[in-house]
């Protein structure tokens, strides 16, 4: 997966549905290869921070090196994800008072966030999300790596 922090997104009224162009210089996260092919796309589906469905066409690339395929993915959306990076951001710093979405939604989220670690234990660094402006650290396990 290749996450953008520099793209265009452009709507496309006739098919209802974002396109991503990118803006920044595309980098293979595996062998850093910086010639990737566009082999493809695919429909993604995501709630923005007002509770509205949207879709987006993110690209799949193939990397001209080690030949394998990511996602463009823009930072508003969060991989594996439904809910916009916006609102997992609020409901990570408890900032929930105006979030359109449903307390159940919240509580997985946060149950996620905690449990986020777990899955990825192999990683020697505090886990980190990263946002479009800033890295919010998963504090819980933050103590275990120091
Ligand atoms: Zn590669």
């Amino acid at each position: 997966m290749v996450v953008l922090k520099k793209y265009n997104l452009n709507f496309d009224n006739k098919n209802n549905i974002y396109l991503i162009r990118a803006d920044e210089t595309l980098i293979c996260p595996l062998c850093m290869n910086t010639r990737l092919y566009v082999i493809g796309s695919r429909k993604r589906k995501y709630i923005d921070i007002y509770g509205v469905k949207k879709f987006l066409l993110i690209r799949r690339l193939r990397c001209g090196k080690c030949g394998k395929i990511h996602h463009e993915l823009p930072d508003i959306v969060t991989s594996y994800k439904r809910h916009c990076t916006q609102t997992i951001k609020s409901v990570i710093k408890n900032d929930i008072e105006d979030l359109c979405c449903e307390e159940s939604t919240i509580k997985k989220i946060k149950l996620w966030w905690n449990h986020k670690i777990l899955k990825f234990n192999e990683i020697p660094y505090p886990f980190g999300i990263l946002f479009k402006d800033e890295i919010i650290y998963n504090n819980t396990y933050r103590g275990n790596f120091d």
